[in-house]
Formats: C-alpha cells, sequence, structure tokens
C-alpha cells in the first residue's frame, strides 16, 4: 500500500502557558495544530479542519503549508480564536485550566470541502461528540477512524458520546478518561468495556509511563522516551494522536504490525512535543531527528534477542 492522506479536525488556538521557566502569551496551539504538525513530520497529505478568527495571523498558516499541510478546510470567522490559558505545576505533573475563551470555536459546525470527503485515515480532535459524527456524514467510508475525546463529553454527554464510540474504530484517551468512561478501575478490564461500546482498537495514554494498545491482536506497551529535560507537556497527547495517524497513513494501511509501529511514532512525536514550549520543538525537526530518536527508540527498547528462561 502507499501513502494515503490524513483529516484532522479540532481546536486551532492561542495559548497561554504559565510554565516553570516562565510565562509564555500567545502561543500557536490546539489539538488540530499539534496533530497536524507530527503527522506532516511522515505523511505527505495532511488536510486539516478547524476555525480560527480574524485575529489569527496568516503565517501560522502559512507555515503549516510549508510543511505540507492543506489548511483549505480552516474557516476564518469574525471574533477571536478559540483561547486557552493552562498552569502548570513545578513538576509538570499536573496542570490547572485557568481560562478557556472559545470565541469562535464556541459556533464551528466542521465543513469538510468536498476534497476532503474521500480522506482514507481520520482523526477527530476532541470536540464536541456530536460535531464528530457530523464530520463522519460528510466523509465517504474512511479506512480508519480515530477519536479522542475529555472528561468534560464523559461526564456531560454521554449519549452523543455513545453515538460517536459506535462509529469509530480508535480511541485515543488518557487512562484517567477511560477509567471515567467504563467506570471501572482497572485498565485492561476498562479497556474490555469500552472495546465493546464501538472502537475495535483503544489506546490508553499514560504520560511519562507510555501508552498501552488494546486490539484484536492483544494488549501491547510503548514506553515513553525518558528525557532530561522536559520544558512543556502541552499537545503531547495531540501530537501522539498526529504522529500515530500520519505514519498509517504514510503507510496506508492498519494491521496489527503497523498499529505497532505507529505507536513508537506516536512516542516518539510526543517526546519532541514536550522538548520545547508550544510547538516550538516539532516546528524545528526535520527528518534527521526524527530518524535519530526513532533509532534511540529502537535502543531504548532492544531486549538484546529472544527472552530465554534459564535453567
Ligand atoms: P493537550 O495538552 O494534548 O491536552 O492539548 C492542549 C491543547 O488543547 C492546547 O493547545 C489547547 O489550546 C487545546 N485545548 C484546551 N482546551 C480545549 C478544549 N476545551 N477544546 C479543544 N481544545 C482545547
Amino acid at each position: 500500500m502507499s501513502t494515503q492522506p490524513l483529516l484532522i479536525v479540532g481546536s486551532i488556538a492561542f495559548d497561554d502557558l504559565d510554565m516553570p521557566s516562565g510565562q509564555y502569551r500567545d502561543v500557536l496551539g490546539g489539538a488540530a495544530t499539534y496533530s497536524a504538525l507530527a503527522a506532516s513530520l511522515v505523511a505527505r497529505s495532511v488536510r486539516v479542519v478547524g476555525i480560527v478568527g480574524d485575529d489569527f495571523p496568516e503565517q501560522h498558516l502559512a507555515d503549516l503549508r510549508a510543511r505540507g499541510v492543506d489548511t483549505a478546510g480552516v474557516e476564518r470567522a469574525k471574533g477571536r480564536t478559540f483561547r486557552w490559558h493552562g498552569r502548570y505545576s513545578a513538576d509538570l505533573a499536573s496542570r490547572q485550566s485557568i481560562d478557556t475563551q472559545l470565541n469562535v470555536f464556541a459556533d464551528f459546525s466542521p465543513k469538510i470541502p468536498p476534497a476532503y470527503a474521500s480522506s482514507p485515515f481520520v482523526l477527530l480532535g476532541n470536540i464536541h461528540p456530536r460535531l464528530q459524527v457530523d464530520v463522519l456524514e460528510q466523509a465517504s467510508k474512511p479506512t480508519l477512524v480515530a477519536a479522542d475525546t475529555m472528561n468534560f463529553w464523559i461526564e456531560r454527554e454521554p449519549a452523543a458520546l455513545a453515538a460517536m464510540l459506535e462509529r469509530i474504530d480508535l480511541l485515543v484517551i488518557n487512562d484517567e478518561e477511560a477509567r471515567q468512561l467504563s467506570g471501572v478501575h482497572n485498565l485492561v478490564r476498562a479497556a474490555a468495556d469500552i472495546r465493546r461500546r464501538g472502537p475495535k482498537m483503544l489506546i490508553v495514554k499514560r504520560g511519562e509511563f507510555g501508552a498501552l494498545l488494546f486490539d484484536d491482536a492483544g494488549t501491547f506497551f510503548v514506553p515513553a522516551y525518558p528525557l532530561e529535560d522536559v520544558l512543556d507537556p502541552t499537545g503531547a497527547g495531540d501530537s501522539f494522536a498526529g504522529g500515530l495517524l500520519g505514519y498509517l497513513a504514510a503507510r496506508g494501511e492498519v494491521t496489527p504490525a503497523t498499529m505497532r509501529q505507529a505507536l513508537f511514532f506516536a512516542a516518539a512525536m510526543g517526546s519532541f512535543c514536550v522538548e520545547g514550549i508550544g510547538p516550538a520543538r516539532l516546528q524545528a525537526i526535520g527528518r534527521p531527528e526524527l530518524a535519530a530518536r526513532i533509532a534511540s527508540f529502537a535502543r531504548l527498547v532492544d531486549r538484546g534477542g529472544e527472552l530465554v528462561l534459564p535453567g
């Protein structure tokens, strides 16, 4: 199989970030932004659907296009761009949302350009589950539909969320969300419960503790790449999802083997993301850095041959 187009739908934002290292204002952010930046490092055709206000610099979109991202699906509306203000703890282990201003994102109703409708790979970023389904109504039989969601929708829109789950192939969420969605603490049991609700495949992200894939081939684990310097975890999950889908779209097929390879690629993207403030590091790297990190990752998990049981 050969490389296939990937459609990404989600938020595009300005973030204000209070980090232990300082305060950063008007940083380019949003789930779709991080996912597209990560995916574009490996996939040749990445299409973004999102919304920005009239305050959003054209240069940000031009930068995405310079990386091969198609931004024709980014709507420009009258008003201000979505803004999020987050404050991290000194050890970066937790964060607080200080302020969320939906602005033009409040009325976002994703319109999929006709040229995008047949995208074989689709990543539905964290938006209202009803809107995620709306996107699928406008798409024609994708090979793989992956989605993200968050506690807000799990608590407030259980029916819409259930309808969304029935229509996707892969759900990518964190461990807290998996527990909340299933009502089960044990992650293996939680995964089985969630997979009964629709998605055949589930990825549970566990931050610095790696990620687990649950699919018909079994359970698979990828560690997080151990880093000496972590600057900003914002967008790591979205970079992970973008890297995952980007890899699968580039390979053009979804098998247990390509899924497992994609998880390494995804984890590598998450690791790059946290090395810079906002998307700075993701924007700076190219194929050489990527190849080096993939090679380091392979060494990280190289067990030196087959495991033997001595004696
Ligand atoms: P993550 O760290 O992976 O959760 O992603 C953080 C990004 O998500 C930031 O760039 C924010 O702009 C964006 N974001 C924060 N809150 C929301 C929300 N309610 N809906 C969509 N995107 C959001």
